[in-house]
């Protein structure tokens, strides 16, 4: 690993389903703790980091089929703003310093999200972590994620996953399936890959956003991207 940090400000994406450990459902502590460990270790070297974290593990609009549409959205929102908390508990109990800032404002735990404010917080050297969402139901954290990361102008998104990046079948289906290194987003959407939803993957692919998609289960994978270590998958505008 090269002992300088590729960039100064990142955003992190990381998945519900990431948080639930091996139990599929709910939020695993020592899982938690250890994603706190490399975030502590990466703030040490100065990185301004803001989060969103999804909300597979509790919920997921799309899924309850039963409920109504918008209403299932809130909830899965709120079961982000439930994993975000749970995050910034384990952070503060490492002695780093964080802010939920919720989308969908709930203002006896955490501030509204407020651009200049979480801009303010990243400076100071605080972990931003971004919850609740766009606050819009029929949108994924995938687009919240890339939306904070354009307004705080993170110079990318780490998106992290159970997988080790972007392969040319699921891997978790095929093993035979084929890794991507590198990608430009036309290149993705040619071969009509998923590493976003349209929504998200086009306000990237907009705003000339990268992307890398990486594996979470391997140990200091996010300090390793961090630190210009070529795994996963980057997804930009050119080869
Ligand atoms: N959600 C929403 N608007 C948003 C973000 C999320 O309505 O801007 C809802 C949606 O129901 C979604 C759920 O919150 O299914 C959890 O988010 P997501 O599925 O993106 O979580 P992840 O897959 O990253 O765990």
């Amino acid at each position: 690993m090269q002992n300088k940090p590729k960039y100064k400000r990142v955003l992190l994406k990381l998945g519900g389903e990431s948080l639930s450990g091996k139990g599929g459902y709910g939020v695993d502590f020592s899982v938690i703790n250890s994603i706190a460990l490399q975030i502590k270790e990466i703030k040490q070297a100065g990185i301004e980091m803001g989060i969103v974290i999804g909300g597979g593990n509790i919920f997921r609009g799309a899924a309850a089929k039963s409920m109504d549409r918008v209403s299932a959205d809130y909830v899965g929102m709120l079961a982000t703003v439930i994993n975000s908390l749970a995050l910034q508990d384990a952070l503060e109990k490492k002695g780093v310093w964080t802010r939920v800032q919720t989308a969908i404002e709930i203002q006896k735990l955490a501030e509204p999200y407020i651009r200049r404010r979480a801009m303010r917080h990243l400076e100071k050297g605080r972990v931003v972590i971004f919850a609740a969402g766009t606050g819009n139901p029929y949108f994924t954290t995938d687009t919240a994620a890339v939306l904070r990361a354009i307004e705080i102008g993170a110079e990318v998104i780490l998106k992290a996953t159970k997988v080790d990046g972007v392969y040319n079948v699921d891997p978790m289906i095929h093993s035979n399936a084929i890794k991507y290194s590198r990608l430009t987003y036309m290149a993705a959407l040619k071969k009509r890959l998923k590493v976003m939803d349209s929504t998200a993957f086009s306000l990237c692919m907009d705003n000339k956003i990268p992307i890398i998609v990486f594996n979470l289960g391997k140990k200091d994978n996010i300090k390793r991207v961090i630190f210009g270590e070529k795994i996963g998958t980057l997804i930009t505008d050119s080869r």
